[in-house]
């Protein structure tokens, strides 16, 4: 089955990276702390289309390695992190992104 946009696979790549933040107010997350974030980025297309992994691999590297690994992220929270991801990825694509981002081994966002 395919969308209104003619999507009909999410391609899919995953990758770690580490950042700081603060949650103001938060009795724990109030004190400035780390995580190691898993990202999940699902790329919407064609299956009839062809669309180099390797392609895909570079520009979300390129994105999170410039922006957000091992930076402060400030009062940023999980949810605003991945919708900001969602954003930035889906521009840089041109196409619908969706995101996965894990902030612990059990807790994470996703954006629908
Ligand atoms: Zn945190």
């Amino acid at each position: 089955m395919s969308d209104s946009t003619g999507s009909d696979v999410a391609r899919l790549y995953k990758r770690e990276f580490a950042a700081a933040h603060i949650i103001a107010g938060h009795p724990k997350c109030g004190r400035q702390h780390g995580h190691n974030y898993t990202l999940l980025a699902k790329v919407y297309g064609s299956s009839k289309a062809w669309l180099d992994f390797e392609d895909i691999k570079r520009k979300i590297d390129g994105l999170v390695d410039e922006r957000y690994d091992h930076r402060d992220l400030g009062n940023m929270t999980c949810e605003t992190l991945a919708r900001q991801l969602q954003e930035q990825l889906s521009n840089l694509f041109q196409t619908r992104v969706k995101i996965e981002l894990w902030e612990t081994g059990k807790f994470g966002v996703e954006t629908v």
